[in-house]
């Protein structure tokens, strides 16, 4: 059976060039780039020349890059880096559709006594700027909104909150690991201050993140311990994924018109594909402000996670919402915060393309997923005759709105 992967907001295959340049670091190059004798210099060379591939594809400074290892560590160092730095302030404001790594820390910091202002979205996935302005207060420390979505691929005005949070005296931070490499992304011309990144999300290995900290910000380190990264992070750094980073983000930059052309229009055949062939399907999120490469798109009156079964025995790897939260029959938490109808929400897909997906590929899961989705509806309660039952009308008008 082929394997038809796209799950990419998941995690991406490392890019076989990447591989190719991380391997010397494994066996022959395997100094410490902290020795002062020339086999470890020699290695220090190769992660500066790293770092400022990494920094190209951002428009930073390489003195600017932090490395962790992976994004979680990247937004939980950002934001307790800044709340350290500014102890006399006790608010963050953050959204409703944050990735865990931003989420689920927002609410442990509830537990250590902090503020937290989480701002809703509208149907589309759209946040309001004037709900974050009405946000900031005296003690506000930062504010943390991510570059783009992982699960419905809506993109934030991100340089505007930035602009807002730098002219009231605030930190910002956006959790920007679905969007680097996707998006041109130019650090200099904007006012944001800390950017977390993540290798397995743009063709480098699962284990290597980053954080991008503007020059002059205050921050105080994480992970305390040796002299590494500038004080700002210690532990030996992990040259190898470091080096593979730099490749990744040195293709990624390559492969940035290809993304906002190929890979869009791939995504448009597939979800104007299904749209028309799967009556009763959406698409979730605003479809103007998106990642080129993703589509939420729901088929109402069934399971997601059904689906999900029947395209994997097909060899087709997509996800239902976030990966992290699949695994549960809740809706997740950003259609939740969208308000998507409860039936959409449940029968809600993924698909996220990458530069490795073709247009046989795209032709394929069309040829399937209506089919799946008719099979699943036949054994469904709420839908007969082609068309929802009457009682399953009723039960899609009931939303499955967070209320807060
Ligand atoms: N932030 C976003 C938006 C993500 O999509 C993910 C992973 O899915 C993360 C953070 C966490 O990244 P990592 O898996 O590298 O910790």
């Amino acid at each position: 059976m082929k394997t038809i992967y796209v799950d990419n907001n998941a995690t991406t295959r490392t890019a076989p060039e990447v591989v190719e340049t991380m391997l010397p670091y494994f066996s022959e190059l395997y100094g410490n780039p902290s020795s002062m004798h020339f086999f470890g210099g020699q290695v220090e060379k190769s992660l500066r020349e790293a770092r400022a591939r990494l920094a190209a594809l951002l428009g930073a400074d390489p003195d600017e890059i932090v490395y962790t290892s992976c994004g979680t560590e990247s937004d939980n160092t950002a934001v307790w880096g800044t709340l350290r730095s500014y102890p006399e302030k006790k608010h963050v404001i953050t959204t409703r559709v944050e990735h865990p790594a931003v989420n689920n820390l927002a609410n442990h910091l509830r537990r250590f006594g902090y503020r937290v202002t989480e701002v809703g979205v509208d149907r589309e996935g759209r946040l309001n700027l004037d709900q974050i302005k009405e946000a900031i207060s005296e003690d506000t420390a930062i504010i943390s909104v991510m570059w783009a979505n992982n699960e419905t691929g809506v993109i934030f005005p991100v340089e505007e909150i930035a602009d807002l949070a730098r002219g009231r005296g605030v930190v910002f931070h956006t959790d920007a690991v679905q969007a680097v490499g996707k998006v041109p992304i130019n650090l200099r011309e904007t006012k944001i201050d800390m950017l977390s990144l993540s290798g397995h999300k743009l063709h480098a290995p699962k284990g290597i993140g980053a954080l991008y900290i503007r020059k002059g910000a205050k921050f105080k380190p994480f992970i305390v311990g040796g002299h590494q990264e500038k004080g700002r992070r210690g532990g030996t750094e992990n040259v190898p994924y470091i080096i593979g980073l730099g490749r990744a983000g040195e293709l990624a930059l390559a492969h940035l018109d290809e993304e906002n052309t190929r890979i869009k229009t791939l995504r448009d055949k597939l979800e104007n594909g299904l749209l028309a062939a799967v009556p009763n399907s959406m698409i979730n999120g605003d479809r103007l402000h998106r990642l080129p490469n993703t589509t939420s798109i729901s088929f109402e009156y069934v399971e997601g996670e059904a689906i999900l079964i029947h395209l994997s025995e097909l060899g087709i790897c997509a996800s239902s919402g976030s990966a992290c939260t699949s695994g549960s029959l809740e809706p997740s938490h950003v259609l939740r915060a969208m308000g998507v109808p409860f039936t959409a929400a449940h029968g809600s897909i993924r698909f996220s393309l990458s530069i490795y997906n073709t247009e046989e590929e795209i032709d394929y899961i069309l040829e399937h997923v209506p089919g799946v989705v008719a099979k699943l509806r036949d054994l469904s309660p709420f839908w007969k005759d082609g068309r929802p039952t009457d009682s399953a009308l009723l039960a899609g008008t009931a939303s499955c709105a967070i209320r807060h």
